[in-house]
Formats: structure tokens, sequence, C-alpha cells
């Protein structure tokens, strides 16, 4: 099946490889706006979580209206389109006057009545597969959005839940390479979601392009080491960079 094409301003996901860079969580303008500006020319689009999904409350739980705020002002000041999460069916409004893309998370694919209201708006939607999804119930979210009107989807596949400890999540390159055909819509892969581990980041990137998969979503911070949402896996903007020189 020909890939559909999902535009984002001039961005063309379904056609070339897009990448996706950025950090997960927006801590700061100055944080953003640095990473942002050492990674823009290898980037299609900026991503940022204004809203995180953490594992425990007492977790840094993003910047909320201030995060998506710097996001587009981070946007513009590169000229780059944007992605952040929206993770509460009230908050869509609100993340659609801010971003060009929403972002439906693994955690939240199967939050229905978020999935009908991100359906009802104009707005692309990049949607994870759920860490615990079979394909056939992330189909069944991706129909939830179809449903109400919005076809600009982008499927992001970020690695399931199996017994393998030794990497954060089992990236499923092959289920994602079924989704892309029995779908029809783009596909990209999130490597830093899916190892947790910087040193497995870059020969995924390349397997998903050689794969034919239609792009890449990658955690990069100016200074992992002291970033408020997952240190581990974010890269330096020169690793960042190195990926892109080669590919
Ligand atoms: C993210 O992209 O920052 C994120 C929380 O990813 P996931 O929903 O795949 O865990
Ligand atoms: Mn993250």
């Amino acid at each position: 099946m020909r890939t559909k094409i999902t535009k984002v301003k001039n961005i063309k996901f379904g056609k070339g490889f897009c990448v996706i860079g950025g950090p997960c969580a927006i801590e700061s303008k100055e944080q953003l706006l640095k990473t942002a500006e050492a990674i823009k020319k290898n980037i299609d689009i900026l991503r940022g979580g204004a809203f995180k999904p953490r594992s425990r409350p007492e977790s840094f739980q993003g910047l909320g209206k201030k995060g998506l705020e710097i996001l587009k002002e981070v946007g513009e000041k590169i000229k780059k389109p944007t992605v952040t999460e929206v993770m509460d069916p009230r908050d869509v409004e609100l993340v659609c006057s801010f971003t060009d893309i929403l972002q439906i998370g693994a955690r939240n694919m199967q939050n229905y009545p978020l999935l009908k209201e991100v359906g009802k708006t104009k707005k692309p939607v990049l949607l994870k597969r759920g860490f615990s999804a079979t394909l056939a119930e992330w189909y069944g979210a991706l129909d939830y959005i179809l449903k109400e009107g919005n076809n600009r989807i982008i499927l992001c596949e970020r690695g399931i839940r199996t017994f393998e400890r030794a990497t954060r999540f089992t990236l499923d390159l092959a289920g994602a390479l079924l989704a892309k055909r029995e779908t029809g819509f783009p596909v990209i892969i999130d490597p830093s979601h899916a190892t947790g581990n910087p040193v497995l980041i870059p020969p995924l990137v390349r397997a998903a392009k050689a794969a034919g998969f239609d792009g890449v979503m990658v955690e990069v911070h100016y200074n992992p080491k002291i970033a408020k949402s997952d240190a581990k896996q974010a890269l330096l903007p020169r690793e960042f960079n190195r990926i892109f020189k080669s590919l």
C-alpha cells in the first residue's frame, strides 16, 4: 500500500525520512533554546513535553501552559514546527493553540475520551503505541481518531514490554512494519524510549531508515546530566548531530 501523507506545515510525513528531536521535557526557555539551536540543522520537527506522564507523582510533571509557551516561542525562533503531548481531553484546545502536532503518549493510547477529542481537531496526531498494546489495539485507537474525522495521523513505535529487562522496552520493528503496511499511515520509530540507552540509539536510527520507516523521534538535551526526565537516554547535541552526518 502506498503510504498516506500527513503534512505538517512544509514537512511531509510519508515522503522521505522525517526527524523529530528535542528534550523529553521542557524545563526552561534556556534549556529548550540551547538544545534546539544545537540540533536545528538536523531536525524537521522540534519536540518537548509540557505535560509529562510520569510513573511517580513526586517526579517532575512538566511546566504545563508555561512549557507550551516556551515551545511555541522556541519553535518560531528556529523556524521549525513542534510536537508536544496532550494527556487530558480538557487540555486539547489549549495544546492545539500552541503546537503543530498533538502527541498521544504510550500511556494514553487507550484513553478513549482523549482520542475522540483529538479526533475532532484538525491537527496532525502522533499516535504512539501503548507499551502493552497489540497491533490490533493500536489500530483500534487509530480508528477512534479517524472516526471523528481526523485523518492526519503519524504512528510511532516506541517499544513494548516483554520479559527482557536489559533494554527499557523491546523495539518491535517487525510489528511496526506490519502497521505501516496494514494501515497505510506513516510510521516513525522512537529508539530513545524503546531502549533507554544512548549507545543503541544511533544504529537504530539507521535501521529505521534502512527498513523504510518514515522517520524517527529522538530525545536530546544540551546537558543530559541535569535533565529532569529520561536523563539516561538523552543524547548530547553532538551525538545527535553525528547520526545524521552519516545517514
Ligand atoms: C515521550 O515521548 O516523552 C514519552 C513520554 O513517550 P512514551 O509515551 O512513548 O513513553
Ligand atoms: Mn521521554
